[in-house]
């Protein structure tokens, strides 16, 4: 498991885990004769029974290849390949570790194509539990970002730089309901007292960003701020008591949107399953579990997810190493936010906040690396550490400015994916000044740097 850390000092719960990497599982050999391609566009269906964890499922993706092709693979796992095709004809395909390698007849680059799969997946964990599949009574939701474990889900390129468009279709009994991200476009009966239910994601979406799940859920929609439709989902038997606290959102949604410019889809909500389950995001949803939005305590984990919508969703990271673009500033808005809604204890509780976090960031640094160059796991150095960089660049070129360079991004990179030197440069050019030595020190040094303007900071004693 990624590790979730908690800050019970500031009252916070822990958060999601770090989007995964860019670099999409690449374990094996790649067969001979594979070669990549550009997806484009999935329709992912799936059907949920309530006396089994299997579920029948088919997934059709178009793609254009991006080289000539006489076979290209997909990332698959905890299922059985039935059959596949490309362009509607069968195509021969092998299974192997937790790639399916599909051979078709000849591709040329810069030939569209489409491949659809059909397959039977088991809703089963590894030997660790780790995996995407969270069961709960009478239905399931998935996490898949823990693990960078969609292909567990359904057959896909799993590398979310790879940014592609999204319809999932989810049939299951009529007395529960399927849920995606995305907007519901769909709605059928189906005989045997099924209902089927379609939902599109129209803004290209990094692969392991989704939610699917059913269960005895009511979709409840609203008008937000801005234009964009709240769109919340939450257990029936609790919609009553939670619906005070859903409609915190609008606050979220317009502090961030003031920060941050507009928000990058046309859709927000809650999703909040029954079980321990989240938190974490999807693109236009956030799932946290009904318990923890029920105690009303969750305004910091709330607008962290919230701020994902921004960075990681929209603004995607380009590796693993640029997660902290995404974790950095959730943190830093999520903290601010909840500095702000805290009872004052001094003139600048956000300052207070950052300075918690400028003590445990030498401490942080020794175990997981700098924000930019984490080890392989880790959690606190791109949340905390992510977030004291934007926070040294904040003091270091002016509120106002820092406002201007983080709108640059989120539009600049709106739809698409950032690394770390683009987010570097995107503040050089915006503050017409040379940040890119203090951006270096605070991402990629072994030592805390000094807070400008806060000079008697210093790290927690060991
Ligand atoms: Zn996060």
């Amino acid at each position: 498991m990624k590790p979730r850390y908690r800050l019970t000092t500031m009252g916070m719960i822990s958060v999601c885990a770090a989007l995964a990497s860019g670099t999409g599982i690449a374990a094996g050999e790649p067969a001979a004769g594979t070669g990549d391609y550009d997806a484009l566009d999935y329709t992912v269906s799936l059907e949920y029974r309530s006396s089994t964890k299997d579920m029948d499922g088919t997934t059709t993706l178009k793609a254009r290849a991006t080289e000539p092709l006489s076979g290209f693979a997909l990332d698959f796992a905890g299922g059985k390949v039935n059959d596949v095709t490309v362009d509607g004809r069968p195509a021969r395909f092998e299974t192997r570790e937790e790639k399916l390698y599909v051979f078709p007849h000849r591709l040329a680059r810069g030939a569209e194509f489409t491949v659809t799969v059909g397959y039977l997946v088991t809703r089963t964990n590894g030997p660790q539990g780790d995996g995407p599949w969270r069961e709960i009574d009478d239905g399931f939701a998935i996490a898949p970002q823990t693990h960078e474990t969609m292909h567990r889900v359904f057959p896909c390129k799993n590398d979310v730089t790879d940014k592609a468009t999204y319809t999932v279709d989810i049939t299951a009994p009529s007395r529960l309901t399927g849920v995606a991200n995305g907007d519901l476009v769909e709605t059928s009966q189906l005989p045997g007292d099924r209902t089927a239910r379609k939902y599109r994601v129209a803004s290209p979406m990094p692969v392991d960003d989704g939610q699917i799940a059913v269960g005895p859920y009511s979709r409840i929609t609203r008008s937000g701020p801005d234009g964009v439709t709240i769109r919340d989902v939450v257990p029936t038997a609790q919609a009553g008591q939670l619906r005070d606290t859903l409609a915190r959102t609008d606050d979220h949604l317009r502090w961030l949107t003031a920060k941050l410019g507009p928000y990058p889809f046309g859709t927000y909500g809650l999703f909040a399953p029954p079980g321990a389950v989240g938190p974490y995001e999807s693109q236009t949803m956030s799932t946290i579990d009904a318990a923890t939005l029920a105690a009303g305590k969750a305004d910091y984990v709330r607008v962290h997810e919230l701020t994902h919508q921004w960075f990681g969703a929209s603004v995607t990271q380009q590796t693993l190493d640029d997660n902290w673009i995404a974790e950095g500033h959730a943190h830093f808005y999520g903290a601010w936010y909840d500095a702000e809604q805290s009872p004052p204890t001094s003139a600048d509780a956000f300052a207070d906040s950052m300075r918690m976090f400028y003590g445990m960031d030498q401490k942080i640094r020794a175990v997981e690396g700098p924000p930019a160059t984490p080890k392989p796991i880790s959690g606190q150095t791109q949340r905390a550490g992510g977030a004291l960089a934007l926070y040294a660049l904040r003091q270091t070129v002016g509120p106002q400015v820092f406002e201007k360079i983080e709108r640059a991004v989120a539009a600049r990179f709106k739809d698409s994916v950032a690394s770390t030197a683009d987010y570097v440069r995107t503040a050089r050019e915006v503050s017409g000044r040379d940040v890119t030595a203090l951006l270096t020190d605070w991402l990629y040094g072994k030592k805390t740097p000094p807070m400008p303007g806060h000079p008697d900071w210093k790290p927690d004693p060991a």
